[in-house]
């Protein structure tokens, strides 16, 4: 064998698992096809924050000018795309030097398996390999309605390369990528932005909650929100770009509307990299072309696991690159599985949402007999000094030993919050721990222990409505 581990992609879930092999004494390749970081660092969370960090000020500059800055902004998009670039190179070097210092070979090439030991490397080369990790990642799924191939009609990747800012965009999936980019367009000085959601709420994968507090920033930045459509076919106009949209379900299902635009932006999902694998071959089962796999990461072929968005079980950096370090810890002996309930989902809006765990619904699905503690930031001091008073903290508990089962953040630095949480779910915590623990003053976090006082009504920086 030339090889104890060979990972197909050099995304964070491969790239992390070449890390952590070579750190338990594998000998280890990552073969990548194009750029080593994958979507995440290349087009996907990396330069989407670079574009939304040049959107915070802009976003902001009214808060600015109450406390006493007077800013005026003028957006350079050349040069803001030209720092998300550099920033993204740098990462990239990073990645690659890591892996270097690491002692773990980069192969440059597309593979494809010959036999479940043996991959094919550009039709030229052979490895071979005692393990194979598939951390193939994914690419956008363009769904197939009519003028989807128009110019102005672009995927995720569209906003990077992006020379100028539209007049008018339409976005297409009012997930986490849509919120983000009606962000950016809006702060960049888009005069109209649309998304339009096929089901009746933005983000139908967070605490409702979560979804209603999106809805509210995004209409307060001026963003038009279409619930309960779908996009059916976009044709040239005059304007631009004609989309024709239908409700998608109820009893207005047949009527038609239409929207004129500038640019659309289709970020409706997602695809895996499992074409051309030759994953058939060597009898490693998929489902509508994702890999199947346990909570080990391992596949239907013992020697093969699966790690990252390939696997469809979370589309997020993080979780792949959990899973990547999992799989090749399993392949040399250990027994870890990976824990959904552990991954928190971001949305980078401003204010960021987050939530980890279950909310009121799943929790109550699974049988839990549950109650819940809701934190009003209006009334977190260092929520306002930084004149950032809007959001809430959601404790979802167990109602009889008070066990964290779930939380959800809506407001400044929910992304680094909602750790706390996936802390707690891990560690099994309940309410009384998260009391017990001393938040520094003043400081965001501190709003994390009054939620787990307001689960049984006691936050008490919140006006006592009655007696307890
Ligand atoms: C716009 C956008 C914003 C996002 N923002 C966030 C965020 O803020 N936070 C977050 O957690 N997630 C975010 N994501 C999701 C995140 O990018 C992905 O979950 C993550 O990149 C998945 O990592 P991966 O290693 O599984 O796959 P990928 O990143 O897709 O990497 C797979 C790699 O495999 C290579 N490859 C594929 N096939 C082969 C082959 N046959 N041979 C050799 N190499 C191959 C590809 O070239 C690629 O480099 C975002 C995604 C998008 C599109």
């Amino acid at each position: 064998m030339d090889y104890d581990i060979c990972i197909i992609g050099g995304g964070p879930a491969g790239y992390l698992a070449g890390i952590r092999a070579a750190q338990l004494g594998a000998k280890t390749a990552v073969i990548e096809m194009d750029e080593l970081g994958g979507v995440c660092t290349n087009r996907g969370c990396i330069p989407t924050k670079s574009l939304l960090e040049v959107a915070s000020p802009i976003l902001s500059s009214g808060k600015w000018t109450d406390m006493g800055l007077d800013i005026n902004y003028k957006l350079n998009l050349k040069s803001a795309i030209s720092r998300m670039n550099d920033v993204v190179v740098y990462i990239r070097a990073g990645i690659k030097a890591l892996l270097d210092s690491n002692k773990v070979d980069i192969i440059k090439g597309k593979a494809q398996f010959i036999d479940r030991y043996t991959l094919k490397i550009n039709d030229k080369q052979t490895v071979r390999a005692r393990f194979v990790l598939v951390a193939s990642g994914s690419t956008p799924s363009i769904p197939d309605i009519e003028g989807i191939h128009l110019d102005g009609v672009l995927s995720s990747d569209g906003i990077f390369t992006m020379q100028s800012v539209p007049e008018s965009a339409a976005i297409i999936g009012g997930g986490a990528i849509g919120i983000e980019y009606a962000t950016i367009l809006k702060s960049f000085g888009t005069k109209k932005v649309v998304i339009v959601e096929f089901m009746d709420r933005l983000l139908p994968f967070m605490d409702p909650d979560i979804s209603s507090y999106a809805k509210n920033i995004m209409e307060g930045m001026g963003i038009d929100i279409i619930l309960s459509h779908k996009a059916t076919a976009l044709s040239s106009s005059a304007k631009g770009i004609k989309l024709g949209l239908q409700p998608s379900s109820g009893s207005h299902a047949g009527d038609t509307a239409a929207l004129d635009t500038d640019r659309v932006f289709v970020v409706t999902g997602r695809k895996p990299n499992t074409a051309g694998l030759g994953l058939d071959g060597i009898g490693v089962s998929t489902s509508k072309g994702w890999i199947d796999v346990n909570m080990a990461m391992r596949t239907s072929v013992d020697n093969i696991y699966a790690a990252g968005d390939v696997n469809g079980i979370k589309l997020l950096a993080h979780a792949a690159f959990h899973q990547g370090m999992i799989a090749v810890e399993n392949m040399l002996g250990a027994q870890k599985l990976f824990e959904p309930a552990l991954v928190p989902s971001v949305v980078y809006s401003k204010p960021p949402v987050a939530m980890v765990g279950m909310d009121e619904k799943s929790a109550q699905k699974a049988g839990r007999d549950v109650k819940v503690g809701v934190f009003d930031l209006a009334n977190s001091p260092m929520a306002l000094v930084h004149g950032e008073p809007s959001g809430f903290i959601k404790i979802i508990a167990d109602k009889k030993y008070g066990l964290v089962l779930g939380a959800s953040i809506a407001g400044e630095s929910a992304y680094e919050l909602i750790s706390v949480f996936a802390g707690g779910i891990a560690g099994e915590m309940t309410v009384d721990e998260l009391r017990r623990t001393v938040f520094a003053h003043p400081s965001l976090s501190e709003g994390i222990a009054e939620s787990a006082w307001a689960v049984d009504g006691l936050s008490q920086h919140t006006m006592n409505k009655g007696t307890v």
